[in-house]
């Protein structure tokens, strides 16, 4: 039977070729190599060369290889907020942050504004007492973004000490970063790298790092192999601290190789033509619309639509079709479908995925 393409906001369609480069690593043995060998330092260092490339990251940026988002966050609480964070909350995984750093016995707050809606930043006061403010560039549970041009206002909003924590995890590589206006991003690569889950990478420049240090110095607890001293002083070296997933750094090196040969700017523009036809097709859909109201706070990357069918039966309908689309997250689960745009789904992907939706709509 022929296999789904899926929409789903992550795990996602995989990138073209992961199946090829499993295969490779496998015949290479790859599974089986020390993490302390010359082997393993050239495929992190081609990992980190090609991510650099890539995302034209800053000489004052440091790549880390954690498992997942959810370990940056709990590592960005415990290496760099001694008191106070400060969350921007539109949905559940800048929920999330907020809530680790209050889990951690930090004293966090929040400004919030309801499911699907962004933020106007100029209403937003910056407590002066926050050591990290934490910005959600995409959030995936209700497919509402922050234009990056916003993104880079917090500079100034902020006490210069207070470092600038951005969430791209389902964008990284699409939006444009000034790195000078932000101290640190992060993002997993079951989303737009189009790999099987299991790695987090954070992208950190040296104010995070002196953060942590400080900490230190006063002899407080920012935990153990994954502290960002003992993470640097082992990417230094292309390593890490523990056993890490070799498998995945090495296929990221991959994709990331096959995306710099395609281009960063056909991705981002392909990226908004595909954006583009699905919002289009959601605006005039008798049965979806696109869940966030206000045009310019709309996710490129992981669009979400309302639905008057239950979001499981537009999967049972599109079944035949062989696709999948992401169901509502927790409690919009059957009111709200998630379609990842990301740069594994080709234009004609997203062409074909429209069509059905539109034979939905009619039948
Ligand atoms: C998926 C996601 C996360 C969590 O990523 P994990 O790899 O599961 O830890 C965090 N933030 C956003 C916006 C996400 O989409």
């Amino acid at each position: 039977m022929a296999q789904p393409v899926y929409f789903t906001p992550g795990p996602s369609e995989l990138y073209p070729g992961v199946e090829e480069h499993i295969q490779a690593a496998m015949a290479a043995k790859l599974g089986s190599i020390s993490h302390r060998s010359q082997q393993f330092k050239s495929i992190y260092a081609h990992a980190v060369t090609g991510l650099r490339k890539l995302l034209a990251l800053p000489e004052n940026y440091q790549i880390l290889f954690l498992s997942s988002a959810n370990e940056v966050w709990e590592r960005a609480i415990q290496n760099t907020v001694e008191r106070e964070s400060f969350h921007l909350v539109n949905g559940a995984f800048s929920e999330r942050f907020f809530e680790i750093s209050g889990e951690l016995g930090r004293s966090a707050t929040k400004y919030k504004v309801p499911d699907g809606e962004g933020f106007d930043v100029a209403q937003i006061n910056v407590p002066t007492t926050a050591e990290l403010i934490a910005l959600t560039q995409n959030e995936t549970s209700t497919g509402a973004s922050m234009p990056v041009a916003d993104i880079h206002l917090f500079r100034e909003k902020a006490s210069p000490e207070a470092l600038i924590f951005v969430d791209a995890v389902s964008s990284v590589p699409f939006p444009a970063f000034d790195y000078t206006k932000i101290d640190a991003a992060y993002f997993s690569v079951q989303k737009c790298f189009g790999l099987p889950a299991g790695l987090g990478v954070w992208l950190l420049n040296e104010r995070c790092i002196q953060k942590a240090e400080l900490l230190l110095q006063k002899g407080l607890s920012i935990g153990s192999y994954h502290s960002i001293p003992s993470l640097l002083k082992k990417a230094l070296s292309n390593q890490t601290p523990e056993t890490p997933n070799v498998l995945n750094i090495y296929l990221l090196g991959q994709v990331v190789e096959a995306m710099n040969q395609k281009g960063l700017d056909l991705i981002r523009q392909e990226t908004e033509l595909k954006a583009r036809l699905l919002y289009t097709f959601l605006e005039t859909s008798k049965t979806f619309a696109p869940a966030v109201k206000e045009a310019a706070h709309r996710s490129l990357t992981t669009i979400i639509a309302t639905t008057h069918l239950p979001a499981s039966e537009v999967n049972n309908f599109l079944a035949p079709h062989h696709m999948v689309v992401g169901s509502g997250y927790g409690q919009n689960k059957e009111t709200q479908i998630r379609i990842a745009n990301f740069p594994a789904h080709t234009v004609d992907h997203v062409k074909a995925l429209i069509s059905s939706l539109h034979a939905l709509d009619l039948a």
